[in-house]
């Protein structure tokens, strides 16, 4: 078994006492490290750019200053922008303020591993990344509790960086659920495959093809949006709570026997081997090329297909019914943009 880090096991005045974290960027991760960590007793300043993100922070009760203000003042500094976004930032407004000493801190390691940010020497360099959505890194927060998390030291220049990404970790809540010791290269390549391979891109995928099965062959697309889409997420639910064998303890023995025979004529060997090409292009930087191009040159591959994905049938029938369960469009501000 791996070492999992707990509130127990961690001294957090390291970063505490007389130190000040600026975090930059005030989003999904950005609002729930900031509230979290004031919440822990840490001396917390934001620095955004002006608008929406600059006067929720504002309304929030935070100090709020420019990108540039924040970094020169802060000693540990934790990035979270956008991935695409986070090098142009850190060339014009994070790296003049990196004095030796100072600590600079990312969610992921995707600029650091490809090579898009490279740190000054004497700084330390760390990923702290909760393994959960920004918004139930915060409300988990509120209730007690935590989302489990990974760190990963990439540069030690203090001695002090294991130390000081713990602390960081206790002070959002990550080591009262567990925390994980990583590299940035595993972090990286295993986050980005599991959103690609399985998360979100297969998961799509599927679903889009089991809906336009039944639609091609004549029944009702509502029926083919419950029975693919809809019911998903209570299959989903019944597997984070016990695992495979506690969803299939829930469905019936007829429903049993379909997953065991019909699961892998349609998920087969060849599957994997195309998930291993996947894993191949993120190992060896192809899709992290293909994605800094896209956006050096206004996404239009992005952009294409994220309009045609809107308009795809599944998305118009769904807005339909959706809006006839309005209890499942409560959550419906928490959730978005929540995911990996
Ligand atoms: P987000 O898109 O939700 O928020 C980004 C923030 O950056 C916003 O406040 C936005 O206003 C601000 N911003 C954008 N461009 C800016 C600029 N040029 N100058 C100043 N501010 C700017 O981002 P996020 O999803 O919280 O992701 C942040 C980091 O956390 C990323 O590295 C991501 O990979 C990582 N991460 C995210 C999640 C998640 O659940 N969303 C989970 C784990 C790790
Ligand atoms: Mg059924
Ligand atoms: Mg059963
Ligand atoms: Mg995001
Ligand atoms: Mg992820
Ligand atoms: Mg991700």
């Amino acid at each position: 078994m791996a070492k999992m880090y707990y509130d127990a096991d961690i001294n957090e005045g390291i970063l505490k006492d007389g130190k000040t974290i600026a975090i930059i960027g005030y989003g999904s991760q950005g609002h729930a490290h900031a509230l979290n960590l004031k919440d822990s007793g840490f001396n917390v300043i934001v620095g955004i750019r002006p608008g929406k993100s600059f006067d929720q922070a504002t309304a929030d009760g935070l100090e709020v200053l420019t990108v540039k203000e924040a970094a020169e003042k802060a000693d540990l500094i934790m990035i979270l922008l956008p991935d695409e976004r986070q090098k142009a930032v850190y060339d014009a407004e994070i790296q003049p303020a990196l004095k030796a000493g100072k600590t600079l801190v990312f969610a992921h390691g995707f600029n650091v591993h490809f090579d898009q940010i490279k740190p000054p020497a004497d700084v330390d360099v760390f990923l702290v990344a909760p393994k959960g959505p920004g918004h139930l890194v915060r409300r988990t927060y509120e209730a007690g509790a935590g989302v489990p998390g990974l760190f990963a030291v990439y540069q030690d220049a203090t001695g002090n960086a294991k130390e000081l990404a713990l602390a960081y970790a206790k002070g959002i809540g990550a080591t009262r659920a567990g925390v994980l010791e990583t590299t940035f290269k595993e972090e990286t390549e295993t986050d980005l495959f599991g959103e690609q391979a399985v998360l979100c891109g297969s998961t799509t995928a599927i679903v889009k093809a089991g809906f336009e099965t039944l639609v091609e062959a004549g029944y009702q697309p509502e029926l083919a949006y419950f029975e693919t889409l809809h019911e998903l997420k209570l299959i989903v639910d019944l597997m984070y709570e016990g695992g495979m064998a506690t969803m299939r303890s829930s469905i019936s023995d007829t429903a049993e026997w379909g997953d065991f025979v019909s699961g892998p004529r349609i998920i087969d060997a060849s599957v994997k081997d195309r998930m291993k090409d996947v894993l191949t292009d993120i190992q060896d930087g192809t899709f992290a090329r293909e994605w800094i191009k896209e956006n050096e040159t206004d996404r239009p591959k992005y952009n294409a297909i994220k309009k045609a994905e809107s308009e795809h049938q599944i998305e118009e029938v769904g807005a339909k019914l959706r809006a006839m369960m309005p209890f499942i469009n409560e959550g419906k501000k928490q959730v978005k943009k929540e995911v990996v």
